[in-house]
């Protein structure tokens, strides 16, 4: 097929992908997935400043059953900085706000969460929860980081696992120490398995990994990945490379290796300024259709969403495509 033709039946494709998440159907639900949302220097000013850095973007957030980010940052007001690393992030808890209007869930399993140390960390959890953002990828011990957070939307039990495996290590929880899952094989494909038996339909680990800077994601990240979905993932979605890199099938499940960055400033190269909201259509039997849209973040950090062709998927296709995503659409969130 050209590339014209596939991107005319995916407008068709795309087009019936927005009316289907907000159909009302038992057993199907759409999910957003965002990469890298930090909510300190540029895009905490634009807070103080009383606007919203999801705003451009909420007519493609807010209809999703499940709405999932990466937040790339502590919200705290206590702790100290890591005296070591070159770049510690902690966000005032004003941008609890605007994340919460716009975010079920936040994957805590990144490199900058615990950059004011484990009492920061701590209390960003009490903070979350005080706004009702379920986190996962971190706890207040090593069991809890590595504890599955199954949500349920439509009659399906979602269950998100997050892993870093980017350096410090000093940021992983211990048995008795608050901080996040790192991803060791062997503990990975047994909470995804603890996942299951806890009753959850789909599995989806988002994960923290991968060379900055690298389009392409490395033979660590691919083995990882196809080691989840042979152990019953549905789905792998990852991010920390500040770009977007490529996009697989292995056995017919969908594996998004970096979203690249979503809020976020610093950066000059066009390249960490573009990221990816990913959409999922799913059921019990998993992914059903996935697609993006492709955001360019401004100088303050704020993501804007571009109608560029990005990369979608349908069950049963053995390879992803390029799409044009549907004309974004303001819906009603439905739960
Ligand atoms: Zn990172």
């Amino acid at each position: 097929m050209t590339v014209v033709l596939r991107i005319a039946a995916c407008v068709v494709a795309c087009a019936s992908f927005a009316i289907s998440a907000v159909a009302d159907a038992a057993d199907e639900a759409t999910i957003v997935f965002v990469g890298d949302v930090m909510l300190d220097d540029g895009p905490g000013r634009v807070v103080a400043r009383g606007r919203d850095p999801f705003g451009p973007f909420a007519a493609h957030i807010d209809g999703a059953d499940l709405r999932v980010a990466n937040l790339e940052c502590v919200v705290a007001r206590g702790g100290t900085a890591e005296p070591d690393k070159p770049w510690t992030f902690r966000a005032h808890p004003r941008v609890l706000r605007p994340l919460a209007r716009h975010f079920d869930a936040v994957s805590l399993a990144n490199n900058h969460s615990g950059d004011y140390g484990p009492a920061a960390f701590a209390e960003m959890l009490g903070r979350l929860d005080r706004h009702r953002v379920a986190w996962f990828g971190g706890g207040h011990d090593l069991a809890e980081a590595h504890r599955a957070r199954i949500v349920e939307r439509h009659g399906l039990r979602i269950a998100l696992l997050g892993y870093d495996e980017f350096f410090p290590r000093s940021f992983e929880a211990q048995p008795d120490t608050p901080g996040v899952a790192w991803s060791e094989d062997d503990q990975v494909v047994r909470d995804i398995a603890e996942a299951r038996h806890a009753g959850a339909d789909l599995v989806i680990p988002f994960m923290h990994w991968g060379w900055e800077h690298e389009t392409t994601a490395s033979a660590r990240q691919r083995r990882l990945a196809r080691l989840m979905i042979d152990a019953g993932a549905d789905a792998v979605i990852g991010g920390h490379p500040h770009v977007v890199q490529d996009v697989e099938i292995h056995r017919g499940r969908p594996i998004v290796y970096s979203l690249g960055n979503f809020v976020f400033d610093g950066f000059d190269a066009p390249v960490n300024n573009t990221g990816w909201l990913l959409r999922l259509a799913v059921d019990r039997e998993g992914v059903r259709r996935a697609d993006v849209v492709v955001a360019r973040i401004d100088r303050d950090g704020v993501p804007h969403p571009a109608r560029d062709a990005a990369p979608c998927w349908e069950r049963g296709e053995d390879a992803w495509t390029t799409c044009i995503p549907d004309r974004p659409r303001r819906s009603t969130r439905r739960r």
